[in-house]
């Protein structure tokens, strides 16, 4: 019984002993041999294509033992140069070698004049550490890339750009195939061009604004970049008047500020302003006056690619201009200067409470309180054109609302930074104001957009 009983006790514990000098063997073949994954490599580039200098960075990793040597290289045909190499020395049997590392190089026309307009090959490799009775891995990973040795080409198709300051333009071009970013840039406001709707090949337009701000015609450029990191800029205006601002002077008095300063704090949680109602007024003025143009250059960053509008657009019926586009107001308390800002729209007012119309047909992209218009709706109208609606007393659509030319958005007040029951009216381009003077005018329309591209109307 016992001898039985000792018997199948070992027999039962021989494949245990099997199994532990299997992995006894195996892991003393691995750390002989020093198996195991090779290194991993990354490789990123600052452009897509190649172009006159473009960053490269390759990064490495390994596990166990670390690396020994990475390289970076760029092959094109049989000429293959190395960008950059570094080697790390061998670690001892307990130690842990480079673990991580990066190489860092600038590939391009510029660094390596031979490169021709192709395709060329990134190669990033590296080695484990090898050893008396181990093998060095290597890993290599490859990625072809275009070489782009000429800039993206800009051929203006449509003729007589005639642009104001603070007003917009239409242009049509053609650009090549490689362009991956293209419009018009104005000062340091670029507006980005869209495929031109049944347009010739490769024709594209940009609906642009030129700041009020801005006098210097030689700042309106037409702009192209590529995937390889070129950008050209081309002058397309063939007249440019410069505007300089209106004037106006706006006396506050303590029952102004006791009227909209509450009001308009109670309505914006997110804003605070502290101090006596003209330093709460201040506040409002500056810091809230540019949280809402920040807001509205959100609201109509995304627009429809269409064009939902047509014709002139509508000044609300019966009103009276009260203020112009671009105006400099001095605002005075107790008789002396206490700020200074631009209004960047049109003042229209009629009677208290009046309906006020969409100015052209489009998509309600906001309804509600914003900042300092109050009670504000803004239509996105396509391509980056927008139009904005203050002050309103009630409004009458929701966020989302397909509205037509004409179609009434709420009624007028005085809600926000208005001295009186009036409606704010702005034109937006691509998020930046421009005079609504212009959408006004039936012939403006004709002579600077539709004549450019037909298929618009
Ligand atoms: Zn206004």
């Amino acid at each position: 019984m016992d001898m039985r009983l000792g018997r199948q006790r070992s027999t039962r514990g021989r494949p245990l002993l099997v199994v532990a000098a299997t992995v006894a063997v195996a892991a003393a073949l691995l750390w002989l041999f020093r198996l195991g994954s090779a290194p991993d490599i990354s490789l990123a580039t600052d452009n897509p294509a190649l172009g006159a200098a473009t960053r490269v960075l390759a990064r490495f990793a390994a596990r166990g033992p670390g690396l020994t040597t990475i390289r970076l290289e760029l092959q094109q045909g049989n000429r293959t140069v190395v960008l950059a190499e570094e080697h790390f020395p061998a670690a001892g049997p307990f130690e842990a070698g480079t673990r991580s590392a990066e190489l860092a190089a600038t590939a391009g026309y510029k660094p390596q004049p031979w490169l021709a307009e192709g395709e060329a090959v990134l190669r990033a490799s590296a080695e484990r550490t090898a050893g008396p009775l181990r093998r060095a891995r290597q890993a290599v990973i490859e990625r072809s890339v275009a070489v782009r040795r000429e800039p993206p080409r800009l051929e203006v198709v449509s003729r007589q750009h005639y642009v104001r300051q603070g007003g917009a333009g239409l242009v049509v071009f053609r650009t090549g195939k490689t362009t991956t970013r293209s419009g018009v840039r104005a000062g340091d406001a670029e507006s980005v061009s869209f495929p031109a709707p049944a347009g010739g090949t490769g024709e594209r337009f940009a609906l642009f604004g030129v700041p009020w701000r801005l006098a210097n015609s030689l700042q309106v450029v037409l702009f192209a970049e590529d995937d390889a990191g070129h950008r050209v800029e081309q002058r397309f205006l063939d007249r440019f008047r410069a505007r300089p601002p209106g004037r106006d002077t706006i006396t506050l008095t303590d029952e102004f500020l006791a009227r909209v300063v509450p009001s308009i704090l109670a309505n914006t949680p997110d804003f605070t302003a502290s101090g006596s109602p003209l330093e709460q007024f201040l506040a409002i003025n500056g810091r809230l006056r540019e949280v809402t143009a920040r807001r509205l250059a959100e609201i109509t960053f995304t627009s429809e690619q269409r064009f939902a509008w047509s014709g002139p657009f509508l000044q609300m019926p019966g009103t009276e201009r009260r203020a112009n586009f671009a105006e400099e107001r001095t605002y005075r308390y107790q008789g002396r200067v206490v700020d200074r800002q631009t209004h960047l729209g049109l003042d229209l007012a009629s009677v208290a409470g009046a309906p006020v119309p969409a100015a052209n047909a489009g998509t309600v992209v906001f309804a509600g309180w914003l900042g300092i218009y109050g009670n504000a709706v803004v239509v996105d109208h396509g391509y980056g054109l927008a139009s904005l609606y203050g002050h309103f007393s009630s409004l009458a659509v929701a966020q989302g609302a397909t509205v037509r030319s004409g179609q009434t958005l709420g009624a007028s007040g005085a809600t926000g930074l208005a001295g009186g029951d009036h409606l704010h009216f702005e034109i937006l381009v691509q998020g930046r104001s421009v005079d609504p003077i212009e959408w006004l005018d039936g012939k403006w329309i004709r002579d600077n957009l539709t004549s450019k591209m037909p298929r618009l109307q």
